[in-house]
């Protein structure tokens, strides 16, 4: 076991276990029809010596792994930088991108240098010109297929991020096979979310799906995974608890934890519960344990926080935990 999964082994086992999402700049070069955030001005990106200080305060307090998001966090000078501090706090650290020419060699070598552990690349159509429109970014699926070959010289795992959407809600499967085919080591489904946040409005015709046809998709990802041809990172139980949601969130068996067990830390350091929230808990260079949410939250469900909250409700947790090690062959 290297000793970032021994780390979260340990701090899930010890109980101070935490996650984080840090958008490093809310500069974005996509233009998707489902995300507002490359509107928003003024540009901003995290200062360097603020945003190491940021995730040693992070590792901290507990916090086993890191999405290093944003906007685009590829086009942030100090991405190489933040993910080195990540791996020397023994932090799992993951890099999301939407614009895959930006997975460049020297971007490819920084990376492996730092010991990152996935790049987690938006997939949301096997369609090229679909692709082309939702993101507005030009032969994206030839690029993303050509950075996939090319990671494949590093140990950086990639993933196949795919929102469910009016466009594959009723295909997933298709998708799934294009990933597999394209050489992605993983998949991770993101569920359609509206918000009116002030940080990350979510939205758009091309999510608005009704409730009953995101449930059928999600079932019909559930069996997928039982067949485990797929390697699908969202727990069984995590999406079972999000069908329970769209049904009737009274019933839900897990919680959100946004606040205490994950959160959402912007450019400016300030953490949240999530990006949705308005709230600021404090700024995470100066707080303290006790600036933490301690109720949970059951308004939305959105993915990240809503998947990784089902491994901090003790005991019923232990089987997601194993199942999410395992399905994951132990990459994630
Ligand atoms: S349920 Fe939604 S709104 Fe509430 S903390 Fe979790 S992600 Fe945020």
């Amino acid at each position: 076991m290297n000793p970032k999964h021994k780390h979260i082994l340990k701090t899930f086992l010890n109980g101070s276990m935490r996650l984080a999402e840090f958008a490093i700049t809310n500069v974005c070069i996509a233009k998707c029809s489902f995300c507002d955030i490359w509107k928003q001005r003024p540009r901003q990106f995290v200062d360097k010596e603020k945003g190491l200080l940021a995730i040693d305060k992070l590792a901290d307090f507990g916090v086993a792994h890191i999405t290093l998001t944003g906007g685009e966090p590829l086009i942030h000078p100090n991405i190489i930088d933040f993910a080195k501090k990540c791996t020397s706090r023994n932090i799992h650290n993951v890099v999301l991108d939407s614009a895959p020419s930006l997975i460049t060699e020297a971007i490819l070598d920084g990376l492996e240098e730092a010991r990152s552990d996935m790049i987690s690349i938006s997939f949301d159509s096997d369609d090229p010109k679909v692709f082309e429109e939702s993101r507005r970014i030009p032969n994206i699926l030839p690029d993303i297929e050509d950075a996939v070959k090319r990671m494949k010289r590093t140990k950086i795992k990639s993933m196949a991020s795919i929102l469910i959407w009016n466009n594959n809600h009723d295909r997933m499967e298709k998708l799934f096979i294009k990933a597999k085919d394209m050489g992605f080591d993983l998949i991770s489904v993101n569920y359609p979310t509206f918000s009116k946040s002030v940080l990350y409005p979510l939205g758009g015709e091309g999510i608005s799906l009704s409730r009953s046809s995101v449930i059928q998709s999600l079932q019909s990802i559930i069996e997928l995974k039982k067949q485990k041809k797929y390697t699908i990172i969202n727990s069984i139980a995590s999406m079972e608890n999000i069908i329970q949601y769209l049904t009737d969130p009274a019933t839900v068996r897990y919680a959100c934890l946004g606040g205490s067990r994950v959160m959402f830390v912007d450019w400016f350091c300030d953490v949240r519960p999530c990006m949705q929230l308005p709230q600021v808990l404090g700024n995470i260079l100066t707080m303290t344990k006790d600036d933490f949410a301690t109720e949970p939250c059951n308004r939305c469900n959105m993915s990240w926080y809503r998947d990784f909250s089902t491994f901090f409700h003790g005991v019923k947790s232990f089987p997601v935990y194993l199942e999410s090690v395992t399905s994951s062959k132990g990459l994630y």
